[in-house]
């Protein structure tokens, strides 16, 4: 009798912790508010990034001459031309926002990790991936990779819609792109809102949740508690907290 190899496994995988200093060799705007950076360095060859939703830690000099540390996201990689990809949210103030909006082609950035990835895998019947503009670089790295024809639906909420992105995908992708309009209400309730109106797909799914940390975790309790999603096919995170520099929430 022939047992089938269980399903749903999800794989966490620790690596080396590597610094590297890397330079920029483009910068393209994909929209108003979101800044995509190439970078390169010879120690890219080897860069490995297992994960979609891995992070990085990029090294910031504040005025003290301390370093701030932020995460994002590797939005893509290749070892044979030692390039990687980050794309930022241009917010309003902080200073991975502020280095964004003055580098220039040649400005150096030193990055840490990634320090582990986990790896879900690609046979899911379906994906419902919940963002604000943070989460979008991870997002469009799983629809990059999602195999042909699952259906995936994304809801991210934007500033406004010249920020919805295209992205190359093979799945059955439905996007709602969610804009901040005045008298809407807060990001909380534009993403809860759209979340309980959403029909709950039929099947086994995964569910991946990246907001400010309030935010994320008032989703994380809607899929959990109101739709009785299994905790162990989701992942909820806090990509920033609101007043609070350099902060991050892991919900698991
Ligand atoms: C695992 C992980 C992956 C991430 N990947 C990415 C990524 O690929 N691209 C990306 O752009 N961000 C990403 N983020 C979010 C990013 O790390 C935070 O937004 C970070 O706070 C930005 O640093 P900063 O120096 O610009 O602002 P900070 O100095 O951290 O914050 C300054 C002020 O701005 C507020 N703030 C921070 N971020 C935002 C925001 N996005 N919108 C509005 N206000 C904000 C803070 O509450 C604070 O009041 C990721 C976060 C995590 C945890």
């Amino acid at each position: 009798m022939s047992t089938q190899p269980p399903r749903h496994q999800i794989e966490r995988l620790r690596h080396e912790v590597r610094r590297r200093t890397i330079t920029v060799t483009s910068i393209t705007d994909l929209s108003p508010r979101m800044r995509r950076f190439v970078f390169t360095a010879p120690d890219l060859s080897d860069f490995n990034s297992a994960g979609v939703d891995d992070h990085i830690k990029l090294f910031f000099d504040a005025e003290n001459g301390e370093k701030l540390m932020r995460d994002f996201t590797p939005r893509a990689f290749d070892n044979s031309t030692q390039s990687l990809t980050i794309d930022f949210a241009l917010h309003d103030h902080g200073p991975a926002a502020n280095w964004a909006k003055t580098a220039q082609v040649g400005t150096q950035l030193d990055i840490g990790g990634p320090r582990g990835s986990q790896v879900v895998p690609d046979d899911f019947d379906w994906y419902l991936l919940i963002a604000d503009e943070t989460g979008l670089p991870s997002i469009g790295r799983r629809l990059e990779g999602l195999r042909a024809g699952v259906p995936v639906t994304s809801i991210v909420l934007v500033d406004s819609q010249a920020e919805a992105q295209a992205i190359d995908t093979q799945t059955a992708w439905t996007a709602q792109w969610l804009t901040r309009d005045p008298g809407e209400g807060d990001d909380e309730t534009r993403l809860l809102t759209a979340l309980r109106g959403l029909a709950w797909p039929q099947g086994e799914g995964y569910v991946w949740i990246a907001a400010e940390a309030g935010v994320a975790k008032a989703l994380r309790a809607h899929v959990l508690e109101e739709r009785g999603h299994p905790a162990a096919w989701m992942r909820a995170a806090g990509y920033w907290l609101k007043g609070e520099p350099g902060a991050h929430e892991n919900f698991g």
